[in-house]
């Protein structure tokens, strides 16, 4: 008899899980760029309102996110053009494995910077994309002849370009992401998870590009726990994107909750500001340090390399706080280490422990 262990894809028993960190008791938690602030709970007005509206949330019937009003109010909060048509996915992540599945002929191919975010080449073997990984410049700018070249040669079905990027925090030149825009033949993904923290967006674009789609999430503004992410595009493509998505993939709960976030979004601007402040002096205290170098970020994360990661982290977590190794995930991030920008608190409590060990 055949155990059943032995008919799942072997491709699949090779791959290893994403790490979803467990956290003890007590610890800062600086590893996966979530919001160190609870987005209403400072404000007892706001939170009453937001438990009367789930209280009424119809939880007893199928979520229908197109009469939700979700997609009118991401449209209002965020500027999408009307030419974009709106696709919602249960977080980016479940928009990034549709969009893969969409165009993932036998033989097609996708193409992503190295390194960036994983879920781009695991979802590649998923469905079985050839992929093909462009190394970045050596302090994170885009190699814009490499990738050109790539897609030239390997004539890429998808590319997926997280602007500005993730694990490195650097942002890249819009004006090389039009050029790629330009030269592929493919769809190109333009992943802006963060960008309420960069200065830049693809959005006005959304809708009047044919091969283009932005992707973008309320993940890192403070809403992860909701898992509300939302692509933008032309219809030709939306429309196919549509019939692949599950149809209750968003929960009644994170619609209600996502729509009252998006009417409150002076919140979302303020936190978000505040981060952005955070950031600069966590960069420039870093920078500060000779024996450290931290990369210019437009994102919620700072991205530094330190005489020895695998210290500095286990160090970190003495003191309890987790932040992300990259050392040993790809060659350019040797002895680099992600921190989440945090709290004025948190982020004075890793500086103490980064400067103990090197200031
Ligand atoms: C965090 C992240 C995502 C996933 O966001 P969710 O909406 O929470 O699934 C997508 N892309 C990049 C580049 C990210 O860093």
């Amino acid at each position: 008899m055949t155990a059943v262990s032995d008919l799942i894809r072997s491709d699949i028993k090779a791959l290893t899980a994403y790490q979803v960190a467990d956290l003890p008791e007590g610890f800062i938690k600086l590893d996966a760029m979530e919001s160190p602030y609870h987005p209403f709970a400072d404000d007892e007005a706001l939170l009453s309102e937001w438990l009367c509206l789930l209280k009424k949330a119809p939880i007893h019937l199928y979520p229908n996110p197109a009469t939700s009003g979700l997609q009118a109010v991401l449209r209002e909060a965020f500027g999408i053009p009307q030419a974009a048509e709106i696709a919602l996915g249960n977080g980016s992540d479940e928009l990034i494995q549709l969009i893969t599945m969409l165009l993932a002929k036998p033989g097609a191919a996708m193409l992503a910077v190295e390194p960036s975010f994983v879920m781009y080449k695991h979802n590649a073997a998923l469905f079985g994309m050839d992929y093909i990984g462009v190394p970045l410049n050596e302090d994170f700018t885009l190699n814009l002849p490499a990738v050109l070249d790539a897609v030239e040669t390997h004539n890429p079905a998808l590319v997926f370009i997280a602007y500005p990027n993730n694990p490195t925090g650097v942002g890249f030149k819009r004006e090389e992401v039009e050029a790629v825009i330009r030269a592929a033949k493919g769809l190109v993904v333009v992943d802006e998870a963060y960008g309420a923290f960069s200065g830049d967006s693809f959005l006005p674009q959304a809708g009047s590009i044919e091969n283009l789609v932005v992707m973008r999430t309320i993940s890192k503004i403070g809403f992860a726990g909701l898992r509300v992410g939302y692509a933008c595009g032309c219809a030709a493509v939306m429309r196919e994107l549509a019939k692949i998505v599950p149809p209750y993939n968003m929960n009644q709960l994170c619609l209600a909750t996502a729509k009252f976030a998006l009417q409150h979004a002076d919140r979302i601007v303020r936190t978000t500001a505040a981060l952005k402040a955070e950031r600069e002096r966590l960069f420039q205290a870093l920078s500060a340090i000779g024996r450290l170098k931290a990369f210019p970020s437009e994102t919620n994360f700072i991205t530094v390399r330190v005489p020895d990661a695998d210290g500095a982290h286990e160090t970190l977590k003495q003191n309890k706080i987790l932040v992300k190794k990259l050392h040993g995930s790809h060659p350019l991030l040797a002895q680099c280490l992600r921190l989440t920008v945090g709290s004025p608190q948190q982020n004075d409590a890793v500086l103490k422990v980064i400067r103990s060990l090197y200031a």
